[in-house]
Formats: C-alpha cells, structure tokens, sequence
C-alpha cells in the first residue's frame, strides 16, 4: 500500500509560514493498494489538491472513508474535483446513526446559505453507504472498522492488503488516563482502551490522533482527542511498527509540532521501544511493502459494517439514576438520537425495567441515595439467569474526579464503560449510540 498525506492539521485549516512543514490543511489521506484500489481517508481541505490530481487520471473509481462528519473532515468534500467529474464512480462511507444521515449531513454543509453548489449538483456517479462495525472488503484490500471515543460517532479504519496493515484512527480520546503517571506502555485498565490496543495491533503504520500532550491534557478533556505519550502507548502495546502523529493541533506551529514528536520519541525510549515515532506532513509519502501476495486477512473475516436500517432503527436505554435534573439532562441529550428513555431508581425497579423494556444499555448512577449503591446493581444484574441482563452493557456515571480504585471496582463488578459528570451532551449521544449499535449487531 502507498499512504500519502494531502492534510494533516485538526480541527481548523491553518496555512502560512508557520505551519509549512508539516501542513495547515485538515485531515485527508491517499492509500493505493497494489491492484490499483484507491481509498481516500477524510475528506478535509487536503481533498481539494488531491481532487485536482485525481480528476483527471485513473482510476477513476474511489472509495472515501469518512471517519466522522465534523467540519475538519468533510469540508473538502465540496470541492473534491472528482464528484463533479463525468465518468468517475465513487462509494462514499461514513459511521451511520439513524436514518439516512449522511446524506442529509453531507447536504446540509451544502445548503444554499453556506454554499453556491448543492449535492445534486455532483456529475459523478456517487453512492453513500453507512457503516457500524464490521468488515468491508475494497478491491484487494480488507478493511475492519470500530468505534473511536469523540463528541460525534466516530469509526477507525484498519486497511489489510497483502500482509501489510494500516491503521487510520483520529479523533479519538482515551477512555481513561488512568493509570496516571505510568511509565510507558503500563497495562491499561479500561476495556476499551484495550479493546483500541488491539485494533492497532502489529500494524506496520498507525496514524494517530496525538492533538495534545498530557500537560495540555486537563483543559481539553471530553474533546475527544489523545494526548501523544498515550497514542505512544497505545502503539507500543500493540507492537506497532511506525506510529505517524496525525491531527495537529491549529496552534501549534512546525517547531511545536517537532516537541510534540520529541515528546513521543522520549516516551518510546523511555521502555527501549523500537517504534518510531513522526509527525504525519503534507505531501510525504509512505511505501508498505506487502510481503504476501494474495493473502486472507484477517479484516474480512467477521460480520460486515454495512449498516442495516433494522440495525439503526429505534432503540431504549434504561437509566438507573435518583437525581431528576441529571436524568431530564440526559432525556434531552438522547431525545436526538431518537432513544427511548425507562428511568428506575434502585436496584429492583433497575430489574424489572430491563426485564419489561428490553434496552439495549443501561445508564447506572454509582452513587444513589436509597439502600442500593450502583455497584450492587451492576453485580445483580451480571448475576441475572436472563442472559439479556446478564449482558447488557452498562455504562456507569461518575464524579469528575474519579478514582482509579473506584473504576476497578466498577469494572469488577461488571460495568462496561464510563463517563464522567458533568456529563456532555455531545459525548454522551455518540456514546450511547455507539453502545447501541453493537448491542444491535448482536441480537
Ligand atoms: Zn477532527
Ligand atoms: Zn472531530
């Protein structure tokens, strides 16, 4: 496979002198496999140089992979040279909520108030596919898909072709920095974090959120982005070869971008870790040799991330909580996600409600003000003969300022995930959403 960067800036386009070496445009990545298979990650200000180029050469059939539709990620899309070219066939994909929002997203950054063309406008035969997690198989390439940790439904992409392995994962937050102060590479504690340790694993590149630092950390926790010493990690834990820094932050200029790498490089030394560790720039290209050919990978094995609307369609989430302002908060937050909400306040009425509802997630207070704390519900649910309660995945709410003991705890006694208060809508919605679908996908 052939990897190269057309924009690698987060969040906002920062052109100038400032920011040449390693680019002011947004996310937007080029990989070609061997058999000629094209697919584009991100669709930000980067597509606009990569549509001139493709407009007018072959292949004329693309595939673009849209991690999540925030602005730095689909603002290209516009502008992408080849969706207006007569002749050119495109599959566009992006993680699906409810519905077809794709199209309705894509459009609406298309509106007649913020744009002179519309998505009818597009010459090229275009097709939009929505995505859970799964496999999807793109000419040679073998690609598997899962869910990221950020304000909006986010997926990751692992690209497999002939043995070599590429992962795309930005725009993504640790699910918790616990254990903090760790040296490097420590075992992580958060079933989530492991479950991201292993869709990097033995990957020749990874391309990596690594906005902030921890320093910077604190002041932009819920985000939804990594600080570098743990995409580090991350790397070093799943025996990664190369890991690109990717999604630089718009205040940073080349040089503090260059500190942000020494930063990586001394937490890779740090263990004697062999991973080496760059800043992801503009225009460099990057071979991955494929050292089988015609090989199976493991990518297309598995349930595919084609979502159906059966999948996608309505859902409840039961939430176990004695304080009322808290939970009208989280009815708002879920109501645009067109979730319906059970409320139950102790560990009987938590029971019963699954039993009668049938959610497909539980929202779980640890501290409740009657004789049941959260953790004695979460034990007697995993205890459960019914093995829809004895699976249901619960998400427990907690202080700001929560302990590592107390998320132990919680995990021990059967809590899948976590999210801290004061809650925030917009990562709640994609959590709870992303919870849903896979809980979906099971059934
Ligand atoms: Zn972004
Ligand atoms: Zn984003």
């Amino acid at each position: 496979m052939r990897v190269r960067f057309w924009g690698t800036r987060g969040s906002i386009a920062k052109p100038g002198p400032a920011t040449l070496r390693h680019g002011g445009n947004t996310s937007c990545v080029e990989v070609r496999s061997s058999d000629g298979t094209l697919v584009v990650l991100d669709c930000g200000t980067g597509a606009h140089a990569l549509g001139r180029e493709l407009a007018h050469r072959s292949p004329t059939r693309g595939h673009l992979l849209i991690g999540h539709t925030h602005w730095d990620h689909i603002q290209g899309f516009p502008f992408f040279e080849p969706l207006f070219t007569p002749g050119h066939h495109w599959s566009v994909y992006a993680p699906g909520g409810r519905g077809r929002q794709l199209e309705e997203t894509l459009a609406g950054q298309m509106a007649y108030e913020y744009s002179p063309i519309d998505l009818e406008s597009l010459r090229a035969r275009v097709e939009f596919h929505e995505l859970t997690e799964g496999t999807l198989e793109l000419g040679d390439i073998g690609i598997r898909t899962q869910y990221l940790n950020h304000p909006a439904l986010t997926l990751g992409y692992r690209l497999e072709c002939n043995g070599a392995t590429l992962v795309y994962a930005t725009d993504h937050e640790p699910h918790t920095l616990h254990p903090e102060g760790a040296a490097a590479a420590t075992a992580l504690i958060h079933p989530e974090d492991r479950r991201h340790v292993r869709f990097l694993e033995g990957a020749d590149l990874v391309i990596h959120d690594a906005q902030y630092t921890l320093a910077d950390f604190p002041a932009h926790a819920g985000w939804g982005h990594t600080p570098v010493e743990r995409a580090v990690d991350y790397a070093i834990l799943a025996r990664a070869k190369r890991l690109a820094l990717f999604h630089h932050d718009p205040k940073r200029h080349d040089e503090a971008v260059d500190r942000v790498v020494a930063t990586g490089q001394a937490r890779a030394r740090e263990v004697g870790s062999p991973l080496e560790v760059f800043a992801a720039s503009e225009g460099q290209v990057i071979e991955l040799p494929e050292p089988v050919s015609q090989g199976r990978p493991a990518s297309r094995r598995g349930r595919s991330a084609l979502l159906s609307q059966a999948v996608a369609g309505a859902a409840r989430v039961l939430i176990v909580d004695d304080d009322p302002v808290l939970v009208t908060e989280l009815e708002k937050a879920l109501e645009s996600e067109g979730v319906r909400v059970e409320r139950a306040t102790d560990c009987e009425s938590a029971r019963r409600a699954a039993r009668e509802a049938r959610p497909g997630l539980m929202l779980l207070d640890l501290r409740l003000a009657g004789p049941d704390d959260g953790l004695d519900i979460c034990r007697a649910l995993r205890a459960d003969p019914d093995p829809a309660l004895a699976r249901l995945p619960v998400l427990v709410l907690t202080g700001a300022r929560v302990k590592e003991s107390d998320l132990v705890d919680a995990f021990a006694a059967g809590a899948t995930d976590y999210l801290t208060k004061p809650i925030k809508p917009t990562l709640v919605r994609s959590r709870v959403r992303g919870w849903l679908l896979r809980a979906a996908a099971r059934v």
